[in-house]
């Protein structure tokens, strides 16, 4: 229960997955410090963690660092939806609908992951003695 009360004393940090679903930092790990904003906005990192002070926005992945997640992803979007059509041939209302919406979710979950693992890999854990 108290694994991640701060004391941890473990010498690695928390792994993306704990970064990116908790907002762990990866320093000192307390949850709930590394992303800024609500959780419908899109995934931004907070200037600096508030229980420890590590400064984080410096190593938030942007602009070309992402597009070799995003770019494919778009692409598998745009071939899912085109094989939908081919199946379901749905009125054509509904694609933004539905299409808009589970995009901005996605790409939204996939660069939240990639901050999350840079972060996660370059901020190295502090010692607790
Ligand atoms: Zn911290």
């Amino acid at each position: 229960m108290s694994e991640n009360s701060g004391s941890s004393r473990s010498a690695t940090g928390p792994g993306w997955w704990q970064v990116a679903r908790h907002g762990m930092c990866p320093a000192c790990n307390t949850p709930g410090m590394v992303w800024a904003g609500r959780a419908w906005e899109p995934p931004k990192l907070n200037d600096h963690c508030r229980a420890c002070g590590e400064p984080l926005a410096v190593h938030e992945a942007s602009g070309r660092a992402l597009y070799p997640v995003v770019i494919p992803l778009v692409a598998l979007l745009v071939f899912s939806a085109l094989r939908v059509d081919d199946i379901w041939r749905l009125p054509l209302w509904v694609y933004p609908l539905v299409w808009g919406p589970a995009s901005a979710l996605i790409v939204g979950l996939a660069v939240r992951a990639v901050r999350a693992a840079v972060l996660a890999a370059r901020v190295a854990p502090r010692g607790q003695g």
